[in-house]
């Protein structure tokens, strides 16, 4: 069993069979490589018997929190029941009724059809093809442009990684593909400082109605945007920015799509993040939250008008995947959804953790080395400048610092993650007051470690 190598050989084997996602294969070396092999709650556990609070909730995923022995059974009950069938020619199974069923009860009351497939990447290739569909359907083909903003996350499939704004995965794959065009982000500590937030929030919105009369109505399909981006470095817009873009929307036959993967089931504290900010999306994309990351599992929540249209214009819709609501992942997501609703998590996030979480990470912006602290529900940033009185200020060599405190972070025991100069943390919903106050506790202590590095460095005025 592998479980009894050493950690040194597990790394000597991970380095030499296994391409990972997202790294640099030059830069990172062997013992680097950390081996989680357990995890309970909001805690991991590493091969060489560390424990490590769980920032970032596996990759934003875990709202229940590990080890849930609930869930691991419902699967374990599902996959010796039947494990596997397709649902493509006229079949269905009893999971994926259940949780489509319970996903209408959930989701905001324009949605009650659900398609599925494995990940928040599939699921926007689905919606990229539905809303292409959709317009072909209504007798209007030149519907075709969709519209998404920059920096924006979608996923990392040629569809995925298109609508997503990151220039470096453009740059890496040719891409965006034709039919998709990127609108500034709502990102004011970054991009608006020159104007007060809201008149930023305003200026930002109104990139989408420029865009659409460029492009004229009648080519654009769809706008798509987190409410929160969440990889782009949770970028919570001004509170002036979405009723901007539901007003622009109001006024236009455009379809929206919500990308809910990080800000549904929970984690800005109503179930989706489109509640948080008042809009009222024609699709939803959904999935980490979903199972929790328990089992692989995404969605697309479809507006009862599209399905309308759907199902009256009839003709096959020639798309699926052979694990479109597969019994085991959507026993793993109804086993999920049913211990977020008996344990109340959302409505704890609401008015009890992330109250109590947004209140300390908040003060943790009086830090010598932080520019703004933001969080909402829980999720937050915390951007990391080099002078204090000058806000505009950024450091040299752009991730240079923040990669150092994401270093400084993990050696504390607390899972940060940086994005550009930041730290961003997205827990998992379950977490205690203790722990917030152990948490807040690691991130402090990752700021003065760093602080202390920088002005050694010389990177930092030493006042
Ligand atoms: C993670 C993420 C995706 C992609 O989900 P995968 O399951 O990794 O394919 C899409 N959209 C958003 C907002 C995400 O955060």
């Amino acid at each position: 069993m592998l479980s009894n190598f050493p950690t040194a050989r597990l790394r000597e084997l991970d380095a030499a069979h296994h391409f990972h996602p997202f790294t640099d294969h030059g830069a990172l070396k062997l013992d680097e490589r950390r081996v989680i092999v357990r995890a309970d709650g909001v805690w991991l556990h590493d091969s060489e018997g560390n424990r490590i609070l769980d920032g970032m909730a596996g990759l934003w995923c875990m709202n229940v929190g590990h080890g849930r022995q609930e869930i691991v059974e419902a699967v374990r009950a599902q996959m010796s029941e039947l494990s596997y069938y397709n649902t493509f020619f006229k079949t269905t199974n009893e999971p994926v009724i259940e949780l489509s069923a319970l996903l209408s009860e959930i989701t905001p009351p324009q949605f009650n059809m659900f398609f599925y497939g494995s990940s928040g990447s599939d699921s926007n290739d689905t919606i990229l093809r539905m809303v292409r569909t959709y317009w072909d359907l209504m007798g209007k083909p030149d519907k075709k442009t969709v519209i998404a903003r920059k920096n924006a996350y979608h996923g990392s499939t040629i569809a995925g990684a298109s609508l997503g704004g990151m220039g470096g995965m453009h740059a890496q794959s040719g891409l965006p593909i034709p039919g998709i065009v990127h609108i500034a982000q709502p990102y004011w500590f970054g991009e608006g400082m020159d104007m007060s937030k809201d008149e930023f929030g305003i200026h930002a919105a109104r990139e989408l109605e420029r865009e659409i009369d460029r492009l004229g109505e009648g080519n654009i399909a769809a706008f798509i945007a987190e409410p929160i981006q969440g990889a782009g470095g949770v970028i919570i817009p001004p509170d002036s920015y979405w009723p901007e873009i539901r007003r622009i929307l109001k006024e236009r036959d455009i379809l929206f799509v919500s990308d809910e993967v990080i800000c549904g089931f929970g984690r800005t504290g109503n179930w989706f993040g489109c509640e948080t900010y008042g809009t009222e999306p024609d699709l939803m994309t959904m999935a980490k939250g979903l199972s929790s990351g328990y089992l692989p599992i995404g969605a697309v929540a479809v507006s009862r008008e599209i399905a309308r249209v759907f199902h009256e214009k009839g003709g096959e819709f020639y798309h699926g995947y052979t694990y479109s609501g597969h019994p085991a992942a959507c026993a793993a997501a109804i086993a999920n959804l049913k211990i977020m609703r008996r344990e109340k998590i959302v409505e704890r996030v609401a008015s009890d953790i992330g109250p109590y979480l947004q209140e300390r990470w908040l003060r943790l912006g009086d830090h010598e080395l932080v520019g703004e602290a933001r969080m909402t529900g829980l999720v937050g940033a915390l951007e990391l400048v080099p002078d204090k009185k000058n806000l505009a200020r950024r450091f040299e060599n752009i991730g240079t610092v923040g990669a150092m405190a994401r270093d400084n972070s993990f050696a504390n025991g607390l899972v940060m993650r940086a994005v550009r100069d930041s730290l961003i943390l997205s827990p998992p919903l379950v977490l205690s007051h203790e722990e917030a106050d152990i948490l807040v506790e690691k991130a402090s202590k990752t700021l003065d470690d760093t602080w202390a590095m920088l002005k050694k460095q010389g990177l930092v005025s030493p006042e």
